[in-house]
């Protein structure tokens, strides 16, 4: 469902992504790993186009997002492409970014309307049968700074869902929350699993990766230097990064 070969992005000329190559099938969960700036942040924003790329080839759902031609040009897809895309992968981020001068229900219906041209009335029954998935029903007129950080994080990752992503992306979901709330979120993120849903989940949570994922990818300075199953990359690793890396969470 996602393909991405030699994808680089650079900042000021220094390589953050050097050189990244994965693919993703439908169903499946991809947690990615690997220490503060090695550039797993910066991945999510090049696949959800928040960043522009600097070399490589993404596709998503047998589209080709951007690629790069043999002279080293890069080639962004037309607007309605992109657009198709972008509405192909959710993003929930670790910060949460609501509306905070809007309701919870109107959060999660405001994209619904405007993106997908939805009525209010079905932006709003989407939108509450998602807040009850998330256990959020009685706090739909709340506003986000009524609710917990968990609560927040639910709320966000409802209005991704209400977009009907293929793909649900993550960046570090629970690293904003107290202990005590971490757990929630990952229980949401555990059920949409068991539901098939397909996600990339950038964690510093590595009993949760090891739990959820069909496979861990190890990022290290811009590069992936180790990939595999959760029980080849957790208790079997081969490269020594990769092992350092494990061995400050044990
Ligand atoms: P963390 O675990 O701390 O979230 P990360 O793996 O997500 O780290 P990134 O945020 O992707 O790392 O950052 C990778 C590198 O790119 C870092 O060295 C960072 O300083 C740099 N970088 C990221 N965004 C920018 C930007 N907008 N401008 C310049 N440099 C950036
Ligand atoms: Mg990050």
């Amino acid at each position: 469902i996602i393909s991405v070969a030699n994808l680089k992005k650079e900042f000021d000329g220094l390589g953050v992504l050097k050189g990244i190559s994965f693919t993703l099938n439908k169903g499946e969960v991809l947690s990615i790993i690997g220490p503060s700036g090695s550039g797993k942040s910066t991945l999510l924003r090049c696949l959800t186009q928040l960043e522009p790329i600097d070399g490589g080839t993404i596709e998503v759902c047998s589209k080709t997002m951007v690629r790069t031609t043999e002279e080293g040009k890069v080639s962004y897809a037309n607007k309605e492409t992109l657009k198709e895309v972008r509405l192909n992968l959710g993003l929930v981020f670790q910060s949460f970014n609501l509306f905070p001068h809007m309701s919870v229900l109107r959060n999660i219906t405001e994209a619904q309307m405007h993106v997908l041209g939805r009525s209010k009335e079905e932006a709003n029954q989407v939108g509450r049968s998602l807040l009850a998935k998330m256990g959020l029903e009685e706090k739909e007129k709340a506003y986000p700074c009524q609710l917990s950080g968990g609560q927040q994080q639910r709320v966000s990752i409802a209005r991704a869902l209400a977009l009907n992503p293929d793909v649900l992306c993550f960046d570090e979901p629970t690293s904003a929350l107290d202990p005590e709330l971490t757990g929630e979120i990952l229980k949401v993120i555990k059920d949409l699993a068991k539901e098939k849903m397909t996600m990339i989940v950038v964690t510093h949570e590595m009993s949760f990766a090891r739990d959820i994922s069909d496979r861990v990818i190890f990022m290290d300075d811009g590069l992936i230097v180790e990939e595999g199953t959760p029980q080849q990359l957790f208790n079997d690793p081969t490269n020594p990064r990769t092992k350092r890396f494990l061995n400050r969470y044990e």
